[in-house]
């Protein structure tokens, strides 16, 4: 991975790329709070209500069936057979990278194969046609579709994905050039395994072939919450808008430029 200009930058840029183990969020809004969406409302009567199977909270959309459920089972299917790998997460120490796995991540990253152009086309699909719309944004790129496979037990702890907590400074910082995180969900018989916002108070149950769409920073830290049983197949990837300030000089390795 190329990042811009000198060794010391890229250390930096290095490092704020790092996953914290703990997860400190300074988006914590106060209940009595306006709301941070402007709706006027007060945060725990708005996007931090805590009633039950109320809408998703402000900037968390949900397209059903956005992937028929054939296609979602031809896909599940097909990627059962394929290579995985497990994913780990990398923390800094004091003068290396240590990379850990089955703690805060069990996730398996399986390789499409065959079916990389038709994931591809089917996001980019989503990045046009949806995701642009509601944001009412161009993008400039989205990263290669990740497919992720969640056995039982496997989840993933709270992040977020665009930006890390730096222990050092109290505070978030962005790390990777990601604007809007996109998750599409393959099917739903699992047990467990819901997607939870934390600041929100709110979970979404995945449904076979649903988009999920949020903004990637920090106000939007989500869990991966444990399956309990079944396997959890989901598609991930992660848009940058166009025109908006860079960490880094250019797009991720593996992205699709719109
Ligand atoms: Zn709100």
């Amino acid at each position: 991975m190329r990042v811009a200009n000198d060794a010391t930058n890229s250390k930096k840029l290095q490092q704020m790329m790092v996953t914290q183990r703990a997860l400190r969020p300074d988006f914590a809004p106060t209940r009595n709070e306006r709301c941070f969406c402007g709706s006027g409302d007060r945060f725990r009567n708005c996007c931090g209500s805590r009633t039950k199977d109320r809408p998703p909270p402000h900037g968390v959309e949900i397209v059903s069936t956005f992937l028929d459920a054939d296609r979602c089972r031809v896909w599940s299917d097909y990627l059962e057979r394929q290579p995985r790998q497990r994913l780990g997460t990398v923390e800094a120490r004091e003068d290396h990278f240590e990379t850990t796995y089955d703690v805060d991540r069990i996730t398996d990253v399986v390789k499409a194969g065959e079916l990389r152009g038709e994931i591809n086309g089917e996001i980019e699909r989503a990045f046009r046609t949806v995701i642009a719309p509601l944001c009412e944004r161009p993008f400039a790129w989205f990263e290669y579709p990740q497919v992720l496979r969640y056995e039982p037990g496997g989840w993933y702890r709270a992040h977020a994905d665009s930006e890390v907590f730096v222990q050092d400074q109290q505070s978030w910082a962005k790390g990777i050039d990601r604007d809007i995180s996109l998750l599409l969900y393959l099917n739903d018989e699992f047990r467990g395994g819901s997607l939870s916002f934390l600041n929100f108070n709110y979970s979404y149950r995945p449904r076979r072939g649903d988009l999920v769409v949020f903004p990637s920073d920090h106000r939007y830290a989500h869990q991966a919450e444990p399956v309990e049983q079944g396997l959890r197949w989901v598609v991930a990837s992660w848009g940058a808008f166009a025109n908006e300030p860079r960490v880094r000089s250019e797009p991720a390795p593996e992205s699709i430029v719109l």
